[in-house]
């Protein structure tokens, strides 16, 4: 028998600040350093003599500093007159600077700056131009300097080190067989090194505007290695199993649906079916629901619940904010609870001994259907037998959260179906490049009924304006009276402000529209029954008027509510505004939405305003959002970074595109190790994302 003596483990040396954002960046391995390409470059290769300079150019130049001195002009600031021979002196002015500048740039020193250059009365100058102190005879770089995405945390000087040294050891090697890369591609290594350092004299307009081969074929790779992870991914999921449910007659789905006090829509009867068909499989549904706000995603959610719950099975159903959980929980105890369901509720506010009884109705099977937000996936959270987890608004939840939700069912060696659900339709293209392997069901048409909601602009300077209509709007004489959102903005830098603004605004309204109309507050500092109760109040009706910060943003379903205000409309962005709007327009009422703005606006804000009022198609707004945006900001500040495609792009590099997809089934089959060497290269440091 041996005796182990634990050791303790080897100390670990701790990360300095940039190391770890350049573990956050995903720059693990030397690859990955390689694989980070400049944003743009700078020319260091050339000098231009002084009296060349033109005005407003970029130029780089190099001469002996003649007088160096400080003056007080508007504001103290260091002048330096540089010389070249040329015949013409340059004016360097540096407004701020330290002794350390002031003595580099001493008389005598041999100087090369890069600037602006500005030609004004007094002759050439630079305002704060980047320098150096040279030997005369200092060669000049041969290659243009590379300009990297970098961040406060990773200043550009250490990034680009760590990208030579990564690019110097990465192994580079050609990976592809012959005839599998398209002709006229250069090699990686060249690519690579054509990018991240190229030649004096290299077409900077093709480096910058990704259309030189060496780009291409860096995005012919990423793309070839999305295509073999899609399929890699979608084989694996083949391999996995899960719970088939088939739909038994005479149980819950049949109750349910009898009890609705509608019919389903075709889209939301097409929707439904196409769900049940996954979940009567035994492989793990994978599977997207994308509809417009209020196109009726929740009874869709209910009726695949009922599925999972006659097969036998447990359901989660998990949404990013209380309040939109607590809108679900109610929803689905009112149609599911007369059914002898047993629901159970757990969100971050929910502890103590209340906690503990919900997380043992959870484990003993009990509670058939659990309904919450992060909680729900917490490590003390044990399934007895979770079938199906359904995520809504899922594009506020990480990978990390969808796979922990996945792992909910380890100990029966199945997988959990997957139902995630999106009011921000994601094209198509664009999904393909964040999820290795999905199904989309789209609910592409709203209940019959509906008013559509007309949108005004109004600039804030009619805000009186604004206040008539809202009077008008909750005294009209209707029964029950009609309801108004008065939303406010978040404001960045401060909770605090957000709050004043928020209580400022209620203070206004409240005098303005007198003691008859009774009118409420809701923000996101208040505690959680607090904030149920100013629902609850609104909901049926005792108070006529909201005015609430973002949380309302998802979730809210007040029929009565016909008239939704949203005070400096142009700090939203378009889904959230969308999202916004669709809080009214639920009830029989025409409804409105007002955006109030600022003045001056930029041209995005214009732009988001103007798609607002010209579109109540949520698909439409999606699109206009993401030409306004980007991929990467349509995706939100979490998903960007875990985009699978960083370099191409779908729509416009179809052409690469089509060549990978015919490579890729070629590839799998006549050389599976080259295809899953390619993969690791692209996608090793993101092997997580292709499960989740
Ligand atoms: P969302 O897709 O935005 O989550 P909800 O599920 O909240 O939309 O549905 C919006 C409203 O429409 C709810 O009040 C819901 O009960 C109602 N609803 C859903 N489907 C139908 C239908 N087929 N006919 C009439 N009303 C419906
Ligand atoms: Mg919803």
């Amino acid at each position: 028998m041996s005796t182990a003596i634990a050791q303790p483990p080897p100390p670990q040396p701790a990360l300095s600040a940039p190391q770890r954002a350049l573990r956050k960046l995903g720059l693990l391995r030397d690859i990955d350093l390689a694989l980070h390409l400049p944003l743009r470059y700078e020319d260091e290769t050339r000098l231009v003599p002084i009296a060349s300079l033109r005005d407003g150019s970029l130029a780089q130049v190099q001469g002996t500093v003649r007088e160096s001195r400080i003056e007080i002009r508007s504001r103290r600031q260091l002048l330096v007159v540089l010389e070249d021979g040329s015949g013409s002196e340059l004016l360097l002015r540096l407004l701020n600077f330290y002794p350390s500048n002031q003595k580099t740039l001493a008389v005598g020193a041999t100087i090369r700056a890069r600037g602006e250059v500005r030609v004004g009365f007094f002759g050439r100058e630079m305002v704060h131009p980047v320098f150096k102190a040279v030997a005369p005879d200092a060669p000049l770089p041969q290659a243009l300097t590379p300009v990297y995405p970098a961040s406060a945390q990773l200043p550009q000087a250490y990034l680009r080190k760590a990208v030579a040294s990564g690019l110097a050891r990465a192994n580079l090697a050609e990976l592809l067989p012959e005839g599998t890369v398209p002709a006229g591609l250069p090699p990686l290594r060249d690519a690579l090194l054509a990018l991240h350092h190229p030649a004096a004299g290299s077409p900077l307009d093709t480096l910058e505007d990704h259309s030189h081969p060496a780009w291409q074929r860096l995005k012919f790779d990423e793309l070839l290695a999305q295509q073999l992870s899609q399929a890699q991914a979608q084989a694996a999921r083949a391999l996995l199993r899960a719970p088939a449910m088939a739909a038994r007659t005479g149980a819950l789905r049949e109750q349910l649906h009898a009890a609705l006090p509608f019919t389903l829509t075709p889209a939301q009867q097409r929707v439904v079916a196409e769900i049940d068909t996954d979940l009567a499989r035994p492989r793990p549904m994978h599977r997207l629901l994308q509809g417009d706000v209020g196109s009726g995603k929740t009874v869709v959610a209910a009726l695949a619940a009922t599925t999972a719950m006659d097969a036998g099975w447990q359901c989660a159903l998990m949404a990013p904010t209380e309040i939109l959980a607590e809108q679900h929980f109610r929803k689905l105890i009112s149609w599911l609870e007369p059914l002898g369901v047993g629901i159970a509720w757990l969100t971050g506010s929910r502890k103590g001994k209340a906690r503990t009884a919900m997380v043992e109705r959870v484990a003993s099977g009990e509670a058939h259907l659990v309904v919450g937000t992060h909680a729900v996936i917490q490590d003390d959270v044990a399934f007895a037998r979770l079938g199906l987890a359904i995520v809504d608004e899922q594009h506020r939840f990480g990978v990390a959260q969808r796979l922990a939700l996945r792992s909910k069912l380890e100990q029966h060696q199945l997988e959990p179906h997957l139902l995630m659900m999106s009011a921000t339709p994601i094209p198509r293209t664009l999904a393909m490049s964040y999820y290795a392997d999905l199904d989309v069901s789209t609910i592409d048409e709203l209940p019959p009924g509906r008013t559509p909601i007309v949108t005004k602009l109004f600039a804030d300077s009619r805000r009186d304006a604004v206040v008539a209509r809202i009077r008008q709007e909750v005294t009209a004489p209707v029964e029950p009276r009609r309801q108004v959102y008065w939303v406010c903005p978040l404001v960045e830098e401060s909770e605090h402000l957000d709050l004043q603004n928020a209580t400022a605004t209620h203070a206004e309204l409240a005098a303005a529209l007198g003691a008859a109309v009774q009118v409420g507050l809701l923000h996101g500092r208040m505690k959680a029954t607090e904030k149920a109760t100013v629902m609850a109040q609104f909901s049926s009706g005792q108070l006529q008027v909201l005015v609430a910060t973002t949380v309302i943003e998802v979730g809210m379903d007040v029929p009565n509510a016909s008239l939704m205000v949203i005070e400096h409309a142009e700090r939203f962005g378009l889904a959230q505004l969308h999202q916004l709007r669709g809080r009214v327009g639920r009830g029989a009422a025409a409804s409105a939405c007002v955006l109030l703005y600022t003045t001056p606006l930029s041209a995005t804000g214009k732009a988001r305003l103007k798609a607002m009022a010209e579109t109540n198609d949520g698909f439409e707004i999606a699109r206009r959002d993401l030409d306004i945006r980007g991929p990467g900001e349509f995706m939100g500040a979490r998903q960007s970074g875990d985009a699978l495609l960083r370099f191409a792009d779908l729509a416009e590099d179809s052409a690469l595109l089509q060549q990978a997809r015919a490579v890729a089934p070629r590839l799998l089959r006549d050389h599976p190790q080259a295809a899953a060497a390619h993969v690791a290269r692209w996608l090793g440091s993101k092997s997580d994302y292709l499960k989740a």
